[in-house]
């Protein structure tokens, strides 16, 4: 089987060895927080009533919160978070806060060709909607419109980059050949490459799960810490229930993600799978000289197990992905997050990438659940008789799509016609993953089917093309 330049061209062990030397096992993002944006906020003990509660405080639930609170001026609306605001997936990503509402033009031509224009313009007004949210509501989550770069790094890849010229036109694409690529930015392994200029901007992703909740709180929004809700019971209305109290409610918006599903329908509709990140120091002047990246574009690579990577505003590189690991048994555990061989296969990547900046240390090395769907983006809907609506299999491309989905959330539950409603992606709910065992042998199976084709020149076996046929797959 032929290889790919990352095994063509590894670092030296020494040199991986000594970038990890004194890496911490934190979130960067988290870290990176001033104090006065993570206020320990109280569980909820006893009874409380409320309009509208929502479980979970990560982006779904609070962008769901805040537009509530501009939609119901005056109502009472309450989140209920199990740990903390933005600790899992929402203040541990990439950053990369992308106008696809599908998670890629690709996936979502392949299962909704005739809504492509509406979903590419509502997820456009989307983004921008997030950028502007900072003047808006005051907020600084470091937002930088510098679009996406996706390089290329193996031959085959630029006949890829080609028909994607020519299939999607319009003056937000440029194709860049192998100077012009370099020239953005220096790695040795690019042969060619695309600019996504509008349709992409970088965050601060623990910033802005802060910043929501700190400005959801200012507009009168409860918030409260460390309360799982272990139950949701309906009658008249909703009550969620925790160890120490309860939320009752008229109407409930589930947030909840990757984690277990209050609502028994769900459970099979995801499954966790992890993801890892290294975040280095920051670059010095020579070092940022030696890779250019003037216009600190996010980039993400072209092969099915791809990596991403992006500046802080801090000038650190963020480098995090290919490896995408699903453990038997759909458990979110603490202990899945810390993996030696990711981390030191990013970190040999990270170098075949960027020569030029060997001994440069990792200061941050972290994982995330990503909540996988079998349709690669979220699916939604509403239980108990319209009364609580949900939203979840993001995977790994959530970041923007999250404030669409607290906006569907909310028409949903007011019973709206509108665009948003009227979409097949938002009407229709796509096939579960099976029980186990046949959820890991199938999800494993795929993994190394798509490896393969990493390294075929990206020719993809009968299993992958029998899922494509299908509209299933497995992807981060
Ligand atoms: C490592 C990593 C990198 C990523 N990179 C990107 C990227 O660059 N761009 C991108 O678009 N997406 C990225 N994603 C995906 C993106 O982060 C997620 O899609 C997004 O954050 C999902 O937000 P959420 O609010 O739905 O979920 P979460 O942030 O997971 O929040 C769900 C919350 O619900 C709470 N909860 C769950 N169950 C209960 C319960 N029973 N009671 C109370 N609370 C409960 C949890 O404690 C949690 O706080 C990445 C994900 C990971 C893990």
């Amino acid at each position: 089987m032929a290889s790919t330049v990352f095994e063509r061209h590894r670092p030296a062990a020494s040199v991986v060895a000594h970038a990890l030397e004194h890496t911490a096992h934190s979130v960067f993002w988290r870290d990176d927080l001033p104090v006065d944006l993570m206020p320990d906020r109280p569980p909820l003990r006893g009874v409380v009533d409320a309009d509208l509660v929502i479980v979970g405080a990560g982006y779904t639930g609070l962008w769901s919160a805040l537009l509530a609170s501009e939609r119901m001026p005056g109502s009472r609306i309450v989140v209920v978070e199990a740990q903390r605001v933005g600790w899992a997936a929402s203040g541990r990503n990439g950053g990369f806060c992308e106008a696809s509402l599908t998670h890629g033009r690709e996936n979502g031509l392949a299962r909704w060709p005739d809504e492509m224009p509406v979903l590419e313009r509502l997820g456009m007004a989307n983004l921008d909607e997030i950028e502007a949210a900072q003047a808006r509501y005051g907020m600084d989550f470091h937002f930088e419109r510098t679009g996406q770069l996706a390089p290329a790094t193996e031959p085959h890849q630029l006949e890829w980059l080609r028909e994607w010229r020519d299939d999607e036109p319009g003056d937000d694409l440029v194709l860049l050949d192998e100077q012009a690529v370099r020239r953005e930015v220096d790695s040795p392994t690019y042969l060619g490459g695309m600019w996504e200029k509008r349709s992409c901007g970088m965050l601060h992703p623990a910033r802005l799960a802060a910043e929501l909740a700190r400005v959801c709180e200012e507009r009168g929004v409860v918030i409260f810490e460390r309360s799982r809700v272990r139950d949701l019971r309906t009658g008249d209305g909703v009550r969620v229930l925790t160890d120490g109290g309860q939320v009752r409610a008229a109407r409930a918006v589930l947030a909840t993600n990757v984690f277990p599903s209050l609502l028994k329908r769900n459970r099979l509709m995801t499954v966790p799978v992890y993801d890892y990140v290294l975040m280095s120091e920051p670059l010095d002047a020579e070092q940022k000289a030696a890779i250019g990246w003037q216009h600190r574009q996010g980039i993400g690579d072209m092969a099915n197990q791809f990596h991403y990577y992006r500046l802080t505003r801090d000038d650190r590189i963020l480098f995090g992905g290919y490896d995408a690991v699903y453990h038997y048994g759909r458990k979110v555990r603490a202990e899945y997050e810390d993996r030696r061989e990711s981390f030191e296969r990013l970190a040999s990547h990270f170098f075949t990438t960027f020569p030029q900046l060997e001994g440069l240390r990792f200061s941050h090395r972290w994982a995330g659940a990503i909540d996988t769907s079998t349709q690669f983006t979220a699916f939604f809907g509403t239980a108990r008789r319209g009364r609580v609506a949900y939203a979840a299999g993001f995977t790994g491309l959530g970041v923007g799509s999250t404030r669409f989905a607290g906006e569907v959330m909310l028409d949903l539950l007011d019973g709206v016609d509108n665009e948003r409603t009227r979409l097949e992606m938002v009407r229709k709910r796509p096939l579960p993953f099976p029980p186990e065992p046949a959820a890991a042998l199938g999800i494993n199976a795929t993994r190394w089917a798509l490896d393969r084709a990493d390294h075929r020149e990206g020719r993809r076996n009968l299993l992958l093309k029998t899922l494509d046929a299908l509209g299933l797959g497995f992807d981060s």
